[in-house]
């Protein structure tokens, strides 16, 4: 018996030494496997401080079978589907301090164009049609993903709108996620779910130590220009344009289309390498890039042409080949060039003569767009232009693509000003209320650009506001009991007056985009 028993604990004490090991050779494999894949992935510096910290233990070690990181998490989640028909959610973002996890993942609902798709059967007379004009359908940004309710949203202005827009359409666009064909998810709409949270995820760059062949100079350039990447989503959907359908489709053909359904673009198809949207300032260019980098998950590069001749005159010319190169190293990439003309107009006509360097940096963005131009890298120019008529010719005949961001028609500027003067919405927890034809006032707001109606807007719902000011202003020296504020609600008349005091900016220069439009727009 006592023979037994010993020899019993003898095997239970071997069993549990034989576990330890395997954990601890299990705990030393993933420090190997984590080795190879930072070298594997150009993470040298990193690497090299993980065989530091661990005494040199990792270095002297292979990885057997072929195995690596990548491998053991796609088995993984081939595992995982096969027994909850669906992939894991890897990793998940943490929440910053102050932040509302549910809000942040509620406002981005994206289709992403990262990977190319399979291309579904579609007959062409079921295709969809487009919106209206001016319509905008919001109600997706304001669900989660399980399709409750969001915590209500704030308005640009600090305005919780999320009440008064939330309409029968957000429950058609909740169901989309976690179709059901046939009682079976689909392979695509489970890989989408999975990926939800990580599309607005930071986005992990390739690390600059792969770049080769460069100098200290040229790293120290790699790495200014590596600021101007955008690492977070700028979170700009199509349907946050208000109006411009027109451009919209334009820049989802030439761009966006291209990037998600490749093997329809290739021979006299194969896209564009470079387009620029002109039209007058605060008309929606820069919100049109933004929604590229939204939707695309490239590398995007978000380069103001002012800030590279004021800041980098003598370098300029060494800034765009490295700026061209690192587009090529982290492609696919999308570089948008704000005010182009600041950089490229019409060479030999700016002001006391040209500059030498800035000669030489137009020269090189042109021979860079003609490298493009041939190669098959995944590098695409977004250019933004509001004189076109200024800039050099050689430049425009790189941009094949031009398409005018032309200001907002009157049933855009009508959608504007509803959707920045909701008849309800609250400040700081106050209500406001407007009552306003919003048909009169986009009537005369003829020549506004989008970003004049939004001065012009939050002008109107500061009237009130700053009627309040003196009843907050005496409480805050008194008692503690928190007034009760009522805001006085914002009338067609006060909105006429906001609109005799502003003047829109671009109306004057219409004519000449239009008649710039007739001489270059290219399609
Ligand atoms: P630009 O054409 O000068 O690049 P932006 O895209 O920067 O203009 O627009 C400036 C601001 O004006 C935007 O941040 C937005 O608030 C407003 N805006 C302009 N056009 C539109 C539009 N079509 N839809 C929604 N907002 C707009």
């Amino acid at each position: 018996m006592m023979e037994l028993s010993y020899q019993s604990m003898k095997v239970a004490h071997q069993a549990r030494e034989a576990d330890e090991l395997r954990t601890e050779m299990r705990r030393k494999s993933l420090l190997i496997l984590i080795y190879h894949h930072l070298l594997g992935q150009g993470y040298v510096s990193a690497a090299v401080a993980l065989d530091q910290e661990t005494n040199g233990g990792v270095r002297r070690f292979e990885v057997c079978d072929n195995i690596d990181l990548e491998m053991v998490l796609m088995e993984y989640e081939s595992y995982h589907y096969v027994k909850f028909q669906k992939y894991p959610k890897l990793i998940r973002r943490t929440a910053e301090p102050g932040e509302n996890r549910n809000a942040r993942s509620g406002s981005v609902k994206r289709s992403s164009c990262s990977a190319a798709k399979p291309l579904p059967k579609i007959n062409p007379s079921q295709s969809p049609k487009s919106g209206n004009g001016a319509k905008r359908t919001t109600a997706s940004s304001h669900t989660n993903e399980n399709g409750s309710a969001l915590p209500p949203e704030l308005s640009e202005f600090g305005l919780n709108v999320s009440s008064i827009r939330n309409g029968p359409a957000g429950e058609a666009a909740n169901n989309r996620k976690g179709q059901m064909t046939d009682g079976k998810v689909s392979i695509n709409d489970a890989v989408k779910g999975a990926g939800s949270d990580s599309d607005h995820m930071e986005r992990l760059l390739k690390p600059l130590s792969g770049f080769s062949g460069m100098s200290g100079e040229m790293r120290e350039l790699a790495a200014i220009i590596s600021r101007d990447i955008y690492l977070h989503s700028p979170n700009v959907r199509w349907e946050d344009i208000i109006g411009l359908e027109d451009a919209k489709r334009l820049v989802k053909e030439a761009v966006v289309y291209p990037i998600k359904y490749p093997q329809l673009f290739t021979g006299i198809l194969s896209p564009w390498k470079g387009l620029l949207l002109y039209g007058p300032p605060g008309t929606g260019k820069t919100l049109l890039a933004k929604a590229v980098a939204t939707e695309c998950k490239t590398t995007f590069f978000n380069i103001s042409a002012s800030s590279i001749v004021s800041k980098w005159r003598g370098d300029s010319e060494k800034l765009v080949r490295v700026l061209f190169e690192l587009a090529r190293y982290h492609a696919p990439s999308t570089i948008f060039l704000d005010e182009l003309e600041s950089v490229m107009s019409q060479r030999g006509t700016s002001m006391g003569g040209e500059h030498e360097g800035s000669r030489r940096m137009k020269t090189e963005l042109l021979v860079q767009m003609d490298g493009l131009a041939k190669s098959e890298d995944l590098v695409f120019v977004l250019a933004a232009s509001n004189l076109p008529w200024e800039l050099d010719h050689a430049m425009l005949r790189r941009l094949e693509k031009r398409i005018i961001v032309s200001l907002p028609s009157s049933p855009a500027r009508q959608a504007m000003i509803s959707h920045w003067l909701p008849p309800l919405s609250s400040t700081g927890g106050v209500e406001l209320r407007t009552e306003l034809d919003y048909e009169t006032l986009a009537k005369g707001m003829e020549g506004y650009s989008g970003s004049d109606i939004r001065l012009v807007c939050k002008e109107a719902a500061m009237r009130p506001v700053r009627k309040i000011f003196d009843a907050l202003e005496s409480h805050q020296d008194g008692d503690t009991d928190v007034p009760a504020i009522q805001l006085e609600t914002v009338t067609t008349a006060d909105f006429l007056e906001v609109i005799t005091h502003t003047k829109p900016s671009a109306r004057n220069l219409m004519d000449k985009y239009t008649a710039w439009e007739r001489e270059y727009e290219s399609v």
